[in-house]
C-alpha cells in the first residue's frame, strides 16, 4: 500500500471514510473531538487537489434514516473548522448524490449522510455488502481509510470498498496503530492498564490478553461488582453481569498466578438511585448495603490505583470509575485522570467515550502522552484480535 503522502491525488476524486461519531444532544454536538481528529488528513488530501467525497456514520440506526443520527450537524461543525463549504446531500447514495460526486472540483467536499442509513452498510451477508460497496466506488478513483474508531467493523465502507480502489491509509489510522502497536509490541515497563466502563462482557477478552502483557490492571465502573460478587461480597443493586462470574473467577487466579497486580476498589460511593441527585454515601467493599448500588470507586481506591499508575512508564486507559456524567459520582474518574497526566512515560486514553470524558471534567488533550479516538477498536487491537478495516488497508 503506497504512504498517503506520496500518492498523486491532482484532480482525483477520493472517498474518505472518516469516524465522525461524535456525542450529539438535541442537535447540539457537545464535543467535536473526533471531527478535530479527521482534519490533518482532509486538509492533507485537500492539499494535493483532491475532491473529497466524506463518509462516516452517527450512532446505531436500526431502521434507517432518523433525525437522531442524522450527520447535519457534523456537516454544520466540519464546514466551521474547515472554514469552507461542505455539500450535504442528506443521503448516502443514489443519482443526485452520484450526480453531486461526478461535478466536484478539486478542493470541493461532499459528506455524504450517516453511511448505517443503508443496511447494507453493516449487513452480514457478504454479497449485500459487496454490491453497495460497488456502488460507493463508483462515486471516487480512490479510498481513504482514516476512520479508526470502525476500523474493527467488518462494514462495507470499512472492509470491503477499500478492495474496489487504490487505497491509503490516512494519517489518524497510522498515528494510532503506530501507537497501539507500541503498547502491543514493546511497552515499556511497569505497564499499567486502567479499565472501567459499565459493561463487564465488553471487556472480558481484553483483559484475558493483557493479564500476560501488563504488570498492573486496575478495575473500575460498573465492571468493579461482576468482580466483587464473584469474590463473594454483597454489592446490593450494583449493575452485575451474573454470567460472568465463573469467568471473572478464572481471571482472578489468572492474575494471581502471573504475579500481575490486579487492583480492586476497596471503597465504593453508594446511592440509593442512578440519578444526578441521589445522595452519594461512602463504603467499604465489605458494607455495600442491600438496597443501594455503587456509582464510583471511593476516593481510598482512586489514590491507590492513581499511585500504580505513577509508578508505570506506560499507561493505558479505557472507561470511566464510575458515573461520570453526575458530578456526584466524577471523582474516581477524575483523579485517576489527573494521575495520568503525570505518568512518566506514555499515557494513553483509549477511545472516543473516555476521551469526551476527560474532556468534560476539564482536562486538555495535551495533557495527555496520546488520546485514541477509537475505544472499541483499541481494545480489539490490544486483544490481538485482526481488524478489518486494518487488514482491508494492508495494516492488519
Ligand atoms: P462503556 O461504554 O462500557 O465504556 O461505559 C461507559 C458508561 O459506564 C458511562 O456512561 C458511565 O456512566 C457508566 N458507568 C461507570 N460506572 C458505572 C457504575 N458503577 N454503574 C453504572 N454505570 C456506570
Amino acid at each position: 500500500m503506497p504512504e498517503l503522502s506520496t500518492v498523486d491525488l491532482k484532480g482525483k476524486r477520493v472517498f474518505l471514510r472518516c469516524d465522525l461519531n461524535v456525542p450529539i444532544k438535541n442537535g447540539v454536538i457537545t464535543d467535536d473531538g473526533r471531527i478535530k481528529a479527521s482534519l490533518p488528513t482532509i486538509q492533507l488530501l485537500l492539499s494535493k487537489g483532491a475532491s473529497l467525497v466524506i463518509a462516516a456514520h452517527l450512532g446505531r440506526p436500526k431502521n434507517g434514516p432518523s433525525e437522531e443520527f442524522t450527520l447535519a450537524p457534523v456537516a454544520k461543525r466540519l464546514s466551521e473548522l474547515l472554514n469552507k463549504g461542505v455539500k450535504f446531500p442528506g443521503q448516502v447514495k443514489g443519482e443526485s448524490v452520484a450526480n453531486l460526486a461526478a461535478s466536484l472540483l478539486p478542493g470541493e467536499i461532499i459528506l455524504l449522510e450517516n453511511i448505517r442509513f443503508e443496511p447494507a452498510e453493516t449487513s452480514k451477508d457478504d454479497s449485500e455488502r459487496a454490491s453497495f460497496a460497488n456502488e460507493l466506488a463508483a462515486m471516487a478513483d480512490f479510498y481513504v481509510g482514516d476512520g479508526f474508531g470502525a476500523v474493527h467493523r467488518k462494514h462495507a465502507s470499512v472492509f470491503d470498498l477499500p478492495k474496489l480502489l487504490p487505497h491509503a491509509s490516512g494519517t489518524l489510522v497510522n498515528a494510532e496503530v503506530k501507537v497501539l502497536k507500541t503498547l502491543t509490541d514493546n511497552p515499556e515497563r511497569p505497564y499499567g492498564v486502567v479499565l472501567g466502563g459499565a459493561k463487564t462482557s465488553d471487556k472480558l477478552a481484553v483483559i484475558e490478553n493483557l493479564l500476560n502483557k501488563v504488570d498492573v490492571l486496575a478495575i473500575g465502573g460498573g465492571m468493579v461488582f461482576t468482580f466483587l460478587k464473584a469474590q463473594g461480597k454483597e454489592i446490593g443493586t450494583s449493575l452485575v453481569e451474573n454470567e460472568m462470574l465463573d469467568e471473572v473467577r478464572g481471571l482472578i487466579a489468572k492474575a494471581e498466578k502471573l504475579g500481575v497486580t490486579l487492583l480492586l476498589p476497596t471503597d465504593i460511593v453508594v446511592a440509593p438511585t442512578f440519578s444526578t441527585d441521589a445522595t452519594p454515601t461512602l463504603v467499604s467493599v465489605d458494607a455495600i448495603p442491600s438496597d443501594q448500588m455503587g456509582l464510583d470507586i471511593g476516593p481510598i481506591s482512586a489514590i491507590s490505583y492513581a499511585e500504580q499508575i505513577l509508578r508505570c512508564k506506560t499507561v493505558f486507559w479505557n472507561g470511566p470509575m464510575g458515573v461520570f456524567e453526575f458530578p456526584n459520582f466524577a471523582a474516581g474518574t477524575k483523579t485517576i485522570a489527573q494521575a495520568l497526566t503525570q505518568v512518566k512515560g506514555i499515557s494513553v486514553v483509549g477511545g472516543g467515550d473516555s476521551a469526551a470524558a476527560v474532556r468534560a471534567l476539564g482536562f486538555q488533550d495535551s495533557q495527555f502522552g496520546y488520546i485514541s479516538t477509537g475505544g472499541g477498536a483499541s481494545l480489539e487491537y490490544l486483544e490481538g484480535k485482526e481488524l478489518p478495516g486494518l487488514t482491508a488497508l494492508d495494516l492488519g
